[in-house]
């Protein structure tokens, strides 16, 4: 369980001001949406809760349950769980899918001890829990004999990424336009898998350019308008509705 908070968070990139003034609470069992144009920041906001090396914050703060992250490495950040998926590099060339997984598993059992987490599941042990989150996503087997990003199609990608979030488990998952390239139908897939990984602890972080993929989510909590690298409106899920009815104009406009 965890409380995410964003205060004032003011970022640059190359010495260009992307993020000014964010401002984003998020709690345990929460999904949220954030939407908003393109080039207004929110793959800026993605990377910068993981820590990218890029993007320096020049003032503001990034909370989790009350401390302060800014001065944790993407690696320890990840430890505290947080989860970056979609656009983040996740090519491990040579390395079997279901070796990485059980890897990255269980480095984040160890770091998350006291939560609840086994840490050392001995490879049979790990294939049972793997093959049951495989179904959850509406993979096949079969996908784990392959490589790690190889030859894997859009909606297969994507899904893998879900994957990767069923199985470790993050506190918080930011999902970087987890519909981007794909056609309906697996955006729809994507959705799904997406809805049977939400946990009740769990805080799921969607960032989208369009409404349809959430139409698809069992739940939606939250929809946050962002524009002009800050949030500028939230609301509930028929706020998303109505982003697609009528455009980003009338929000940009309402707090011009
Ligand atoms: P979004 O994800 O909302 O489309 P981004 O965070 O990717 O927005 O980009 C926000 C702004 O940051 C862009 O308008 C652009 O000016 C700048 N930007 C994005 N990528 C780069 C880059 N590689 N180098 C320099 N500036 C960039
Ligand atoms: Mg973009
Ligand atoms: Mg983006």
């Amino acid at each position: 369980m965890a409380v995410l908070e964003i205060k004032d968070l003011h970022v640059s990139r190359e010495g260009k001001e992307i993020l000014k003034g964010v401002n984003l609470k998020t709690g345990p069992g929460e999904v949220h949406a954030i939407m908003g144009p393109n080039g207004s920041g929110k793959s800026t906001l993605a990377y910068t809760l993981l820590a990218h090396p890029k993007y320096e914050v020049t003032k503001g703060d990034i909370l989790l349950d009350g401390e302060s992250i800014l001065e944790l490495s993407a690696d320890e950040r990840a430890k505290k769980g947080l989860f970056l998926g979609f656009q983040y590099p996740t090519e491990v060339s040579g390395v079997g899918f279901s070796h990485f997984l059980r890897t990255a598993y269980n480095s984040l059992s160890k770091a998350m001890q006291g939560d609840n987490r086994e840490v050392f599941i001995t490879v049979r042990e790990f294939q049972k829990y793997l093959k049951e989150n495989l179904e959850k996503v509406g993979l096949k087997e079969e996908f784990l004999s392959r490589y790690l990003n190889e030859g894997f199609s859009g909606g297969e990608k994507k899904r893998a990424e879900v994957l990767q979030m069923a199985v470790l488990k993050p506190k918080i998952s930011i999902l970087d336009e987890p519909d981007s390239g794909l056609d309906i139908d697996a955006v729809q897939a994507v959705a799904q898998a997406i809805s049977k990984v939400a946990d009740k602890d769990a805080t799921i972080i969607i960032i989208t350019h369009y409404a349809r993929i959430l139409k698809f989510l069992d739940k939606l909590d939250f929809v946050h308008v962002f524009a002009r690298g800050q949030v500028l409106k939230t609301g509930d899920a028929s706020l998303a509705d109505k982003l697609e009815a009528e455009g980003y104009e009338w929000a940009l406009e309402q707090s011009a």
